[in-house]
């Protein structure tokens, strides 16, 4: 595990075509993925964050400038920062958005914050960078479920007020939310509803749990016996077409958990505030036309069909 990641070469972004990139997530375009830091100190259960550990390193601001040059110099004009946690070393980040400024680096970013590592003053400074999305995990209105994933903050209200302060800065919000979380209820879920009504971000985004290898959710599962067996080493062993992940068997079924998640994404894409948002955040015809097929995608979400 590479501990000083300034010593490793940059990634060889000249190999990629960047007329291919596009998202969503961003109107510049191209747009392309950096990684500035690896690993997280938080130690949520259903995390897979095993992969990179819980210690956090991180490029220095010169080194990230260097490869941010490096992507405009080929042409892109947004960058998504992948970092399982972009805001943990609060210094870094000001010094990166000073250098950005200083530098006058032009494009729009996105990064992944959590609600203990930011605060009004830091989310201004990176929109002043040219951040223009912030997401960041809430995954359960349930102050219960968010204890049993041992999330690092449970309090609604304190929630609700990073959403405030993002809005504030002018950055849009993204809130990951998840269903079908070990012990979740039906009440439960309707706390997430609740949640998301409270917090308003301008994007949600639903997963159905999913117990991953390594994290401690799935060692408990095993441990339980409630998975026949330790599946992810039978797929290691066997990557089979027909194999599905596991969700958590005592949840709700899987066709709840979708029909809930579909019910989240129509009430929170509906509500006539959003449908003006996003009309207004579209910018046209065109806007609103490279949306489109996002938005009936998640309208349509469904669990996929085993293979065979
Ligand atoms: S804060 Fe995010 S990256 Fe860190 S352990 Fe929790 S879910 Fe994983």
């Amino acid at each position: 595990m590479a501990d000083d990641l300034d010593a490793l070469p940059l990634p060889a972004q000249d190999l990629l075509n960047p007329e291919l990139y596009d998202s969503v997530i961003t109107d510049a375009h191209p747009v392309t993925t950096m990684v500035t830091s690896r690993g997280c100190p938080f130690q949520c259960r259903f995390c897979s964050q095993s992969i990179t550990g819980k210690s956090y390193r991180f490029h220095s601001p010169e080194r990230v400038l260097e490869e941010i040059k490096g992507c405009m110099d080929l042409g892109y004009r947004g960058i998504l920062f992948y970092d399982e946690v972009f805001t943990i070393r609060r210094k870094r980040v000001i010094e990166l958005c000073t250098l950005i400024q200083k530098e006058r680096m032009r494009f729009d970013w996105m990064a992944r914050g959590t609600i203990n590592t930011v605060d009004g003053d830091l989310m201004r400074a990176m929109h002043d960078a040219g951040c223009r999305t912030i997401t960041f995990g809430v995954e359960s209105g349930s102050e219960r479920i968010l204890k049993r994933m041992n999330r690092p903050v449970r309090d609604t209200k304190k929630i609700a007020k990073v959403f405030r302060d993002a809005k504030a800065a002018g950055l849009t919000s993204l809130a990951y939310m998840m269903l079908g979380n070990p012990d979740e209820t039906v009440e439960d879920m309707k706390a997430t509803r609740a949640m998301l009504r409270a917090i308003n971000p301008d994007h949600v985004h639903i997963s159905v749990f999913v117990a991953y290898p390594a994290t401690e959710f799935y060692r408990e599962g095993v441990e339980r016996g409630l998975f026949s067996s330790d599946v992810w080493r039978g797929f290691a062993a066997n990557p089979a077409e027909a194999f599905r992940v596991p969700t958590w068997p005592e949840a709700p079924p899987a066709e709840t958990l979708f029909a809930e998640a579909r019910r989240l994404y129509r009430t929170h894409y509906f509500r006539p505030h959003n449908i003006w948002r996003h009309l207004r955040a579209a910018g046209g015809l065109r806007g609103i036309r490279k949306r489109l097929p996002y938005l009936q995608a998640l309208l349509r979400l469904r669990r996929a069909p085993a293979a065979g």
